[in-house]
């Protein structure tokens, strides 16, 4: 068996995060990108939140990563907190994740 990578130690990202009692899960998914088409996802129906690492197929920085974790966190945020239409606005969720990127990492 192939040793795993251990993406949450390389980010510091952790495997779960709480939020108004709701367990979001965190989970790395190597073919992110390739089989999407984007590098990170919030699935608020099953409470998980997908990021793309850096790998051998996808050369990700280790901020871009982060910046990713932050902005999923952030449309969950927005959810639980009703702005519906603030967590579809792409733009506005990713500068915001960038100012909170340079806060906690
Ligand atoms: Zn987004």
């Amino acid at each position: 068996m192939p040793k795993k990578t251990n993406y949450y130690n390389i980010y510091n990202i952790p495997k779960e995060v709480n939020l108004f009692g709701h367990a979001i899960k965190v989970v790395f998914v190597e073919d992110l990108a390739q089989d999407n088409g984007f590098t990170g996802l919030a699935d608020y129906n099953k409470g998980t939140i997908y990021i793309q690492p850096g790998c051998g197929k996808f050369k990700r920085t280790k901020e871009s990563v982060q910046t990713t974790f932050c902005h999923e966190v952030l449309h969950f945020i927005l959810k639980f907190l009703g702005f519906v239409e603030l967590t579809d606005d792409e733009e506005f969720v990713q500068l915001l994740a960038l100012a909170i990127h340079q806060i906690f990492f």
